[in-house]
């Protein structure tokens, strides 16, 4: 084993080190192999319940009237996820659209959203109109509103009592912390949030950002009272295999709007050309809890690996996991940088690029950004980001197999080491 790694550029103590680590972990990596065993099988259940066939591959093109495949998948995803129906395309570009689809197509002008845990995912406030962008939310008359974390991280149960109003239409949550330091919830604590909610008002829309949350416990969003659950297929669902798309799983008429909105009104559901993307949706999000699973113990590696060097991290080595996200925080921009150069010089695609921090869209802040993918911006793949301001935390999540995360994380660290930015 030394000897391969060798050849890849590692040193000895910088193995031993991770060895070490990896040894004590077993105990919660087996854990992780039940976690996505249930996942595994709670798929090909959905599957076989809905005669996923041979010809559920093939995909249509033009209007994409009659695609068997397509509906059968919506149908996969709604039994995966206990909810009436589904809406699972190609045509939703991404996290942020999908998001943005259930949010416009679900709120009328005159309408408030209610953000009960803090600012939403950054790209989110641009939809909004948390800053000012054409198109938001608040262009169309739409109010926001916020509730911030307590100092201690907790609900501010009392401030959300106060905040829900005859306006109040929907309440959103993300689930990851995405580029926040608070903790990812749990789908329980989810529940507990929604469950308040509804008890001050019941006709209240709960969405769930579920975007690296997929099969990361044994329920979703969509089991606690959730009447939306949203995210990416180039995140976890998809399994790496995915090549673009998005999904929103709920209340029927919740996804039917979301189809009138992506489509047109009249045309909604019925039409959508899958072209040749369903085998890829099928296959990625067969191959997803175990590919989740590889990620899950990846980033708790991460987290052991980097909280014996004295680096702060959230979640820390021993806590569950409710997404695949590891915050790494380095308080110092070079170290920052050498783990994102790090973990790109281990990719199988384009290691041998520099990342270099940039001014990306819809980020307010520099942002770098290092992954070798296969799919371009998949962050199932391995992946490291982070904007460059204080407190210099990477955000680290993916992973296709294990052995791959596994080789990221030493080669993040060799690379630290080689600059002596740490001491082994
Ligand atoms: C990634 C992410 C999004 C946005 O998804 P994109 O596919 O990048 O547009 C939204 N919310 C959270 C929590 C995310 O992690």
């Amino acid at each position: 084993m030394l000897n391969i790694y060798k050849e890849l550029g590692i040193k000895n103590e910088v193995f031993d080190y991770c060895d070490n680590i990896i040894k004590e972990l077993k105990p919660r990596f087996d854990k992780i192999d039940e976690l996505a065993e249930i996942n595994q099988l709670k798929v090909i259940k959905a599957m076989q319940k809905n005669n996923v066939s041979e010809a559920c591959m093939l995909g249509t093109t033009g209007y994409g009237y009659n695609d068997i495949g397509r509906d059968t998948l919506e149908k996969v995803y709604a039994d995966i996820f206990h909810t009436e129906d589904a809406l699972v395309r190609a045509q939703i570009t991404c996290g942020t659209h999908a998001l943005a689809l259930a949010l416009m197509s679900n709120l009328r002008p005159g309408d408030e959203l209610l953000s009960p845990a803090g600012k939403p995912y950054d790209t989110l406030e641009e939809v909004i109109g948390i800053r000012d962008s054409r198109g938001s939310l608040k262009e169309y008359g739409i109010t926001y509103r916020q509730v911030d974390l307590l100092n201690n991280k907790d609900f501010d149960y009392e401030g959300i009592k106060e905040a829900i109003n005859e306006k109040t239409k929907i309440v959103t949550i993300q689930r990851s912390k995405g580029y926040q330091t608070r903790p990812s919830y749990s789908v329980d604590q989810i529940g507990e949030l929604i469950s308040f909610v509804k008890s001050i008002k019941s006709d209240v829309i709960c969405m769930v950002d579920n975007c690296y949350g997929e099969f990361t416990e044994e329920k979703e969003p969509s089991d606690v009272g959730a009447d939306m659950t949203v995210g990416s297929l180039i995140k976890n669902p998809g399994g790496g295999l995915a090549p673009l798309g998005g999904y929103i799983c709920g209340k029927k008429e919740c996804v039917e709007n979301a189809a009138y909105r992506l489509t047109s009104p009249g045309l909604g559901k019925e039409v959508g050309a899958s072209l040749t993307v369903l085998r890829e949706f099928y296959q990625g999000l067969f191959l997803s809890p175990t590919v989740v699973a590889s990620a899950l113990k990846g980033a708790i590696f991460a987290a052991n690996v980097y909280e014996k060097l004295g680096f702060s991290v959230i979640p820390n080595s021993t806590e569950e996991r409710h997404d695949i996200i590891q915050a790494v925080t380095f308080n110092d921009r070079e170290k920052m940088i050498a783990f994102c150069e790090g973990i790109q010089s281990a990719s199988p695609v384009d290691s041998f690029v520099r990342p270099e921090p940039w001014a990306m869209p819809g980020y307010d802040s520099d942002v770098i950004m290092a992954a070798g993918n296969f799919i371009s911006g998949s962050s199932i793949e391995l992946s490291a980001d982070g904007p460059l301001i204080e407190p210099f935390s990477v955000y680290f999540q993916g992973g296709l197999t294990f052995p791959h995360v596994k080789f990221g994380i030493i080669k993040s660290l060799e690379a630290l080491y080689d600059k002596g930015l740490i001491k082994l």
